[in-house]
């Protein structure tokens, strides 16, 4: 709708919406994450939902302890390439509509540890990720940030034509091919459906 005629409307105490607006807004204000951490970042991301910080006030206190009532994986801390094809299990076990926030250095690159022989270079390599957080360890307020990047995100999707969400594509995959711990790394090491490596302009 035109938002001249809206906003006039409105100074008339007509309000008017949208069944897209409706939807959005309830899925962004009840965004309920998976509760599970991997290392010092879930520290930072435990005090995000205690009473000082408050998660709560936007609709995401509810961290759930199965996947199959979560819609938000936050990835808190270093994923070891142990770790990594239970982290894509647990996503492809979410149900759609589902997000991933990378949080922290480990989880968008291997962090302090990129060098490391057991630790995944990004969990972007297996699951499409929606907001990352730089720091080690990013602060609660960073998180919260985080999370209202993704519920703006949220509220910016189309339900219906060729920029619909991603959930609502029927084309678009809702699971991944989970990686095997092989003999010398993850077989395969990436999955180049989601993830190239960046070409370096020289
Ligand atoms: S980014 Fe830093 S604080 Fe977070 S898990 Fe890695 S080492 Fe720990």
């Amino acid at each position: 709708m035109d938002q001249g005629l809206r906003s006039e409307l409105q100074k008339q105490g007509v309000f008017t919406t949208t069944l897209e607006e409706v939807y959005n807004w309830g899925r962004a204000n009840s965004v309920w994450p998976l509760t599970f951490g991997l290392a010092c970042c879930a520290i930072e991301m435990i005090a995000a939902s205690m009473s000082r910080f408050d998660l709560a006030r936007f609709g995401a206190e509810v961290f759930r302890p199965s996947p199959r009532q979560a819609d938000l994986m936050i990835v808190a801390g270093t994923v070891t390439k142990k770790m990594a094809p239970l982290v894509v299990r647990l996503y492809n076990q979410m149900p759609e509509p589902k997000y991933v926030i990378a949080m922290g250095a480990c989880a968008i690159s291997g962090g302090p540890f990129k060098q490391g022989y057991n630790v995944l270079k990004g969990i972007d390599r297996y699951v499409p990720v929606d907001v990352v957080i730089p720091g080690c360890p990013p602060r609660p307020e960073a998180l919260i940030h985080a999370f209202m990047t993704l519920q703006e995100k949220i509220e910016q999707q189309k339900l219906t034509g060729p920029h619909r969400a991603r959930h609502l594509d029927p084309d678009a995959p809702s699971e991944f091919p989970v990686p095997v711990y092989g003999e010398h790394d993850l077989v395969p090491p990436k999955n180049p459906q989601i993830w190239q490596p960046p070409v370096v302009q020289r």
